[in-house]
């Protein structure tokens, strides 16, 4: 497990700031670069966009019953 490993934007090569938050059970990690600010997220360590990033948030944090 690398877990200060530093993402660089793919657009300007800065150092990203990451994000983890847990999601019924998986890590949902967002990099934001601060210079240009791109968004890439990551879910069980793979990368994935934002649509499907944003659909876990809301199924497992925003609909609870
Ligand atoms: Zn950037």
């Amino acid at each position: 497990m690398a877990l200060a490993k530093a993402e660089q934007c793919e657009r300007c090569a800065t150092e990203l700031v990451t994000i983890s938050i847990v999601v019924d059970g998986n890590d949902l990690e967002m990099y934001s670069c601060t210079t240009c600010d791109t968004r890439a997220w990551s879910h069980g360590g793979k990368p994935v966009d934002l649509a499907f990033a944003l659909s876990e948030v809301g199924l497992h944090a925003g609909r609870q019953r």
